[in-house]
């Protein structure tokens, strides 16, 4: 992956009518950290949702702020409320083995997050009202990084990133075009992003049709950021 460029300096949208989205306190910075640093305090010690009743940690996000590639996951389970970071459990291992061994980078050089923030109780899906609280700070987050792709893990993170609830074997076909929930039509600032649905890295243990079908994934998202020819799947 090339270096990202430093984010120019917020430049001041014309207003559109038919999009009255509130400004947020981390679009008048250019640095996409301080940006997140923002986000998260803004977070604070968050009792939106009843998620917080149970958790341990809010599990906010980690990596790269300027990474061209986002995964984002479904919500943090046992391990990740232990640690405050997200996919740090079998899944995690799971997810490094795709970045590292697959994808032949570095899991510090992506960023990972999750459609919400606490763990749901049982590790089940995150009800629609918990993913409504959560997913503002998770669109702020995309706003402020910036990648080039996200990577949807698994069907509940592909479901709350689109407006469908069209099969995981649907959702996978192709890249669609993704704009996070608060980025005008004509933010000057919004570059694009490209949205790839796969699997969740929980889903490939042992599931060798499907781990074949993820790696086609990744390799799609590898020839869109212009990686290099990919390592055979492990
Ligand atoms: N599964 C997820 O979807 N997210 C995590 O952070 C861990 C497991």
């Amino acid at each position: 992956m090339s270096p990202r460029k430093t984010t120019a300096a917020a430049v001041p949208v014309k207003e559109n009518i038919f999009e009255a989205i509130a400004p947020q306190p981390e679009q008048s910075v250019s640095d996409p950290g301080q940006a997140l640093r923002i986000i998260r305090e803004d977070l604070g010690d968050c009792t939106r949702c009843v998620l917080h009743k149970q958790r341990k940690q809010i599990v906010f996000g980690v990596g790269n702020p300027t990474a061209e590639l986002m995964f984002v996951g479904e919500g943090p389970g046992a391990d990740e409320d232990e640690k405050g970071e997200p996919f740090v459990g079998s899944a995690g291992r799971q997810l490094n083995k795709m970045i590292n061994d697959e994808m032949g980078i570095e899991r510090e050089q992506v960023y990972i997050a999750n459609i919400v923030k606490c763990r749901p109780p049982g590790n089940r899906k995150p009800k629609r009202e918990e993913c409504a609280k959560c997913s503002p700070f998770l669109m702020r987050q995309i706003a402020a990084i910036k990648p080039k792709v996200i990577v949807a893990l698994g069907a509940t993170a592909a479901k709350r990133l689109l407006p469908t609830s069209s099969p995981i074997a649907q959702l996978r076909r192709g890249f669609r075009d993704y704009r996070p929930a608060g980025v005008r039509s004509n933010d000057p600032n919004w570059h694009g992003c490209k949205l790839k649905v796969t699997y969740h890295p929980a889903s490939r243990r042992g599931e060798w049709r499907q781990k074949g079908e993820a790696w086609k994934d990744l390799q799609m998202v590898m020839k869109e950021l212009g990686m290099k020819a990919p390592k055979a799947s492990t």
